[in-house]
């Protein structure tokens, strides 16, 4: 392929994007921009807690698609030569072997945020935060996540104390008072995180969790896998129709995890035959209970949550957050629970509800302007972009863009499962084919 890519963002969609161009014949020369001085890590892969797990086992991490063994080895030479498939190892690890990987691209590293773009009829200029712009024929936007939606009702001096953390991916100094009661807002992995890293560093006080369902993930266990998918594509296109494929199989003995897990293959054909109101169903009532099943904690990491809740030091709540205000030297968070409303002390808050999924709500200059030139719409729900099936942007006239492209959780608009290694490698794969099939 001639040209130039410029793959915009340079975390692990970023840095599997370019590694699978860089391995096509005549691959295009690359550019990632990415203001973080290295590249591959993103906001999963960056921590420095050796407690912060992959939440999927080694012998599924592999960067690529056909050598399913390649982060394993990697792993064996490089870490933990006694690893076996089942293990599951340090994200900060996993980030060291997408940074060799990206390393042995080629790729130019640019180390600026892109805050403008111009799309021409056979290519596209970045713009750049200092002004400069980059031409190339065509562009992978990989901005991944976004912090979450802000808490409502913050009060001034609340946010002026430090008390309360709208980035839980941000390094930021936790409460110097160890034995100081924190609040997480959510209980999905990030809020499991934020336990993890807050004992890791010593703190001992309580950690409640809050969260509108008060369901914490559950862990993984090993289970023989199913042959084939619980839900078949055949099935009636509804949310309850799913629902009764899934627990007919349950209860016919096949494992919950197993069940689950043989849904990753069809979940995004099943996704796509969903009507928006059954898509909609699913999110409003099963949305919560599919998410902890499916997103789940190593087992070492679910027995120290397990023993956190037994003690007490641990606990989660159901309720609704209402506000966060300073009230007698303390900060007090008011959370309206099934019972009433009630005040939790905090010293610390922080909101763990995961990244913001309306991309017209987030302070990007650069997403501002796809919205703004038409360029892109957002998707399902109003969620990230609308894409098509190679990841091609569709724009606010409906086509497809032949210059535009994006790859992993910004795919979410379309796609139901985008957001994990083994399926943004595959994208990264077939995103790689199709542009150098295509430019040729
Ligand atoms: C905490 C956590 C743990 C996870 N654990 C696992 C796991 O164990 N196994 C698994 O399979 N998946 C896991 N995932 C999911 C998965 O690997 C992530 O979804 C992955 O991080 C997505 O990478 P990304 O590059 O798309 O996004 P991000 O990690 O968000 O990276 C995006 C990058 O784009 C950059 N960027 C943003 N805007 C611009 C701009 N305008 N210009 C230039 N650069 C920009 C950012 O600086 C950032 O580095 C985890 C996700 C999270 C959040």
């Amino acid at each position: 392929m001639a040209g130039m890519v410029a793959i915009v963002g340079g975390g692990a969609s970023g840095a599997l994007v370019a590694t699978h161009l860089a391995q096509q014949v005549n691959p295009p020369r690359l550019v990632v921009m990415e203001p973080s001085a290295e590249l591959g890590l993103g906001i999963a892969y960056a921590t420095h807690s050796p407690s912060h797990l992959l939440n999927v086992r080694a012998g599924n991490m592999s960067a690529f698609p056909d050598a399913p063994d390649h982060f394993l080895d990697w792993l064996r030479g490089e870490d933990d030569p006694s690893a076996d498939a089942g293990v599951f190892a340090p994200r900060m690890v996993y980030g060291r072997y997408l940074r060799s990987l990206v390393a042995g691209s080629g790729a130019v590293h640019c180390q600026q945020a892109a805050v403008g773009l111009k799309v021409e009829a056979d290519a596209a200029s970045v713009v750049l935060a200092d002004g400069e712009s980059v031409r190339a024929e065509r562009v992978v936007l990989a901005l991944g996540h976004f912090p979450p939606v802000d808490l409502p009702r913050i009060s001034a001096e609340a946010l002026s104390a430090g008390l309360y953390h709208r980035d839980p991916w941000r390094d930021f100094l936790l409460p110097s008072d160890r034995d100081a009661p924190v609040v997480l807002i959510g209980t999905g992995l990030t809020s499991v995180d934020m336990v993890l890293r807050l004992r890791e560093q010593g703190h001992r006080g309580p950690v409640t969790m809050v969260s509108r369902h008060g369901l914490l993930s559950l862990g993984h266990a090993a289970c023989e896998p199913c042959a084939r998918p619980v839900v078949l594509e055949g099935t009636m296109p509804s949310a309850r129709a799913y629902l009764k494929a899934f627990r007919d199989a349950v209860r016919d003995g096949v494992p919950w995890r197993a069940a689950i897990d043989s849904l990753r293959a069809t979940s995004n054909t099943l996704w796509a035959r969903l009507p928006a109101g059954e898509k909609m169903r699913f999110r409003r009532r099963l949305f919560h209970y599919w998410s902890v099943a499916r997103h789940r904690m190593a087992p070492s990491i679910a027995e120290q949550v397990a023993r956190e809740r037994r003690s007490g030091h641990l606990v989660v709540r159901r309720g609704h957050v209402r506000d966060l205000v300073i009230s007698g030297g303390a900060g007090r968070l008011t959370i309206v629970t099934s019972r009433g409303t009630e005040s939790l002390v905090a010293s610390c808050v922080i909101n763990c509800t995961g990244p913001v999924t309306d991309y017209r709500r987030v302070e990007s200059p650069l997403l501002r302007t796809l919205f703004l030139e038409g360029y892109a719409v957002a998707g399902d729900m109003e969620a990230t972009l609308a894409t098509d099936a190679h990841g091609a942007l569709e724009d606010a006239s409906g086509a497809c863009s032949r210059v535009l492209y994006a790859i992993g959780p910004m795919r979410a608009g379309t796609l139901f499962e985008t957001t994990a290694i083994p399926e943004i490698r595959q994208q990264a794969r077939d995103l790689a084919l199709h542009l150098t099939g295509m430019c040729s």
